[in-house]
């Protein structure tokens, strides 16, 4: 014990009594009133109940202004968010929302004619990157999860006459989240927990002399007061961007896309344990299953494409595709997120767009840095300026992630993807990607050089992330030779193959989680389980 840590090391992000605020404090942080009944506005009044749960938390929407109403796919930091941080009773989330899994990305995408697998086992390598390229030409046989993707298996056995043994609490896994039942059970759990609501359009954003917000008033002239101002209104970033006019920061020359088509398609109880995406000619789409089907998305350009064309094109990948909308958006953030005593969450303060789901991930960041760094007085010292520098650091980092899925994928041939790969800003990479040509995995590289990069390369999911979305691709490598003879490989992989010969399809597997309660509260509540080990602090390290 004399070697650890005599007081506890660092804190989860908990309830913290001293930034209770004081009594009679003129300055006192009491009133918060979050702007926006989105994602992101239910998210974040409901954490600052359960972490600050003596502040008054108040959430105003104008149910005529409608939320975005996509945002299904998760990573797996959503998991120990909802159940840790916020307390959520998994059994409940499945009764209200009914999840389903997500393993990882598989991409219809790059020069391999069958895409990769991005599982989120990546960092584990537990069959061999090196194999896998050896034996088939591509990475998918490089982790246990890509085997159970590609077969469409979730990691749950039968076990003896109807028992079930799940190793879920082995391989981190993300939710897919059906947006509209999604927002409707955190609108019902935060009327429960004493979130305050006003159903009003907000007119006018009043600000005082110190350039601080003042009130609000709504369309039916009501004056709001708060002492904390949680924009979380959507694009509009009626606050942050318009009331306080922080810069925009465009991502346009690295993101060429501001459009998606969205519909639904039959699934016909095929659930898949993957968020799919697809190559399409200008842009992508996003295959995402519920319980009932699927929701899928062509994320496209307006230059490239009219929204006639895409809707047939995704008519042509999905003929049974119905109810069709159109999303607009842009890619971005602005200069800060929290100005004064407003905060931006959510897209009024920055959106990339929906490839690797960075949306709802970054909004609970967001809520992290909030409720971890909320001072109980305004004259008290508050971290800002180190929040801000933090939360567009790892927007970047997103943004040059993402550009590497556009310069390199060499799938089509048509306007689009030659202006991509002729054009897309990957300037922030340069030293990445000259690392990564001289030899890959980057895994195996000197410890040094990975160090370096790891400091300094904007990697945002690391270099596992950079060595799957490269190698997935195809995308020309010096490639480091095999460390060990190939049939120790080909032992390794055959063993994968004989539990995922015995593992349940996702939907068997989902439906063994309705039924029995006790694989739930394994998974959140095994102290081994990755859910309870890894918690949020996956979410401020990735
Ligand atoms: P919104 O949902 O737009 O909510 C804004 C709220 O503000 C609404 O309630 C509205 O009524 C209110 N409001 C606006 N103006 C006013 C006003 N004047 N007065 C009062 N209230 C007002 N993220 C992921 O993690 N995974 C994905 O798969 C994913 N896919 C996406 C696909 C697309 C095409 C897009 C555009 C985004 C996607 N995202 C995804 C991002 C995700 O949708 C959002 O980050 C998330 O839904 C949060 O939205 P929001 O709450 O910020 O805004």
């Amino acid at each position: 014990a004399l070697f650890e840590d005599g007081e506890g090391g660092p804190r989860d992000a908990g309830i913290d009594p001293a930034s209770r605020p004081r009594q009679g404090d003129p300055r006192a942080v009491r009133r918060v009133g979050v702007i926006g009944g989105g994602t992101a506005g239910y998210l974040t009044a409901l954490a600052l109940r359960a972490k600050r749960p003596w502040l008054e938390v108040t959430l105003v929407e104008a149910k005529g202004i409608p939320i975005i109403g996509v945002g299904e796919a998760t990573t797996p930091s959503m998991v120990p968010f909802l159940h840790h941080y916020l307390g959520i009773d998994p059994q409940e989330l499945y009764e209200a929302v009914a999840p389903t899994w997500k393993l990882g990305i598989r991409f219809d995408w790059g020069g391999k004619p069958g895409g990769f697998m991005a599982p989120f086992d990546w960092g584990s390598n537990s069959v061999g990157v090196l194999g896998s390229l050896a034996t088939q030409d591509d990475i998918n046989a490089f982790t246990f999860q890509s085997l159970l993707m590609e077969r469409d298996r979730a990691p749950v056995f039968r076990s003896g006459d109807d028992g079930r043994l799940s190793l879920m609490k082995h391989l981190p896994f993300a939710y897919h989240l059906d947006n509209a039942r999604f927002v409707r059970y955190l609108t019902e759990l935060a009327e429960r927990r004493g979130v305050g609501h006003i159903d009003a359009k907000i007119d006018e954003v009043v600000l005082g002399a110190d350039g601080w917000v003042d009130h609000l008033v709504t369309d039916g002239g009501e004056r709001l007061d708060f002492d904390l101002y949680v924009d979380c209104s959507g694009f509009r970033s009626l606050l942050l961007g318009k009331a306080l006019d922080s810069p925009y920061v465009s991502f346009a020359d690295s993101l060429f896309t501001d459009r998606a088509v969205t519909a639904i398609v039959p699934h016909h109880g095929r659930i898949k344990p993957y968020t799919r995406a697809t190559t399409m000619d200008a842009g992508w789409c996003w295959t995402i299953p519920t319980r009932d089907d699927d929701h899928v998305g062509y994320v496209h350009s307006s230059g490239f494409i009219s929204v006639e064309e895409a809707t047939a094109e995704l008519q042509r990948l999905y003929p049974e595709a119905h109810t069709f909308r159109t999303v607009h958006f842009r890619s971005g953030r602005h200069e800060e997120a929290w100005i004064g005593n407003v905060m931006a969450i959510g897209n009024s303060y920055a959106f990339v767009e929906p490839l690797e789901s960075s949306g709802l991930m970054m909004i609970t960041l967001g809520i992290l840095s909030l409720v971890g760094s909320l001072p109980g007085s305004w004259d008290e010292p508050c971290p800002r300026k180190v929040v801000n520098a933090a939360l567009a650091k790892k927007w970047d980092e997103i943004r040059w992630f993402l550009a590497m899925h556009y310069r390199f994928n060499t799938r089509k041939d048509t306007d689009f993807w030659r202006a991509c790969r002729a054009d897309t800003d990957v300037s922030g990479l340069e030293a990445l990607l000259e690392v990564f040509a001289g030899g890959a995995p980057l895994r195996f590289r000197d410890p040094v050089v990975r160090g370096f990069l790891e400091s300094t390369a904007p990697t945002f999911y690391g270099l596992d992330g950079v060595d799957c979305l490269l190698l997935g691709q195809g995308h020309p490598t010096r490639l480091l030779p095999m460390t060990e003879p190939v049939d120790a490989w080909r032992a390794r992989k055959a063993a994968a193959d004989v539990l995922v010969d015995r593992a349940l399809t996702a939907a068997e597997a989902l439906a063994a989680f309705d039924q029995d309660p006790r694989l739930n509260a394994q998974l959140v509540g095994d102290p081994d389980s990755w859910v309870v080990r890894t918690g949020t602090n996956r979410l401020v390290s990735a």
